[in-house]
């Protein structure tokens, strides 16, 4: 058999995502109409994973995203390796999503208010938490506190990331510390849980907001449900840890369809007093 190189060519002029086939309905859907959709499905409502850079493109007002401490990036404290070193995953991360790390915080507007905003990015080791995830959400609430406004933080996560050891561990304290020292300066904080957010990530910040929001169908828990029923030798039932079952058992206040986030986050933050300022002045209070 000879090669086929007209076919080859041919397939290689159509463009990866102009087709896509939702995971959702299984239909194949014309990747400029998810694109118009928010990557929403536009036959059955799935909601596809989306790029922090999508997230804040979608949330934010235009040209008001001003990110903070962008060339923050980890070190390996523990010289950590398992498949491979820790730096050699954290670089191809890194050339993979064009960021230094899996957290992304700054100042934005959503329809006209100022906000501090945070995103984590998930194709980042899966959105994980060790000290910079940590360090920036803690930078976030603080700047937050200073500035006397509203914290808006995006979870996209798998938890912990163990490749820093008992040092990833530390920062669900810290980052809990620092939202308690908010919350006593008057400051309001609103987390969205977008699917999956679980592990150490669920145990601390997503789930301290004064409002926790979270797309439809996003899965939210900290053991996976296979652990679970492992543990309690019973059967989970239906919907387990999916933002519907957490919003009938009251463990969140509201989901929220991704093409109404923005105009949804308008009207929440439009109840604030404005300017909202803290209690306390900026560094006072604090050890
Ligand atoms: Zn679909």
């Amino acid at each position: 058999m000879g090669s086929l190189p007209w076919l080859r060519h041919k397939k290689k002029d159509i463009p990866g995502d102009l087709w896509v086939r939702c995971t959702g309905c299984k239909q194949t859907l014309f990747g400029k109409d998810l694109d118009d959709q928010f990557k929403v499905c536009p036959k059955c409502g799935h909601h596809f994973p989306i790029s922090s850079h999508l997230r804040i493109a979608y949330t934010l007002d235009p040209a008001t995203w001003h990110e903070y401490d962008a060339g923050m990036g980890a070190v390996d404290s523990l010289g950590f390796i398992d498949n491979k070193p820790y730096p050699d995953k954290l670089s191809d991360a890194a050339s993979r999503t064009g960021l230094r790390e899996a957290m992304r915080y700054g100042l934005g507007r959503v329809e006209g208010h100022e906000i501090v905003f945070g995103v984590l990015e998930f194709r980042f080791m899966g959105g994980s938490m060790g000290v910079v995830v940590g360090e920036k959400v803690t930078r976030a609430v603080e700047l937050a506190r200073d500035r006397g406004l509203p914290l808006v933080l995006v979870a996209a996560s798998g938890g912990a990331r163990m490749h820093e050891g008992i040092l990833s561990l530390m920062q669900m304290a810290k980052t809990c510390s620092a939202l308690a020292g908010f919350r006593e300066a008057g400051g309001f904080f609103i987390s969205l849980c977008t699917h999956p957010t679980t592990g150490g990530v669920t145990a601390s910040w997503a789930m301290a907001a004064d409002l926790i929001l979270a797309e439809p169908e996003a899965l939210i828990g900290f053991a996976g449900p296979r652990v679970i029923e492992g543990t309690i030798k019973k059967k989970l039932p239906p919907g387990f840890q999916t933002a519907e079952f957490l919003l009938d058992k009251g463990q969140i206040d509201m989901i929220v369809p991704r093409q109404e986030l923005r105009a949804t986050l308008g009207k929440l933050l439009g109840y604030l007093p404005d300017p909202r300022k803290p209690v306390l002045a900026s560094g006072e209070g604090t050890a």
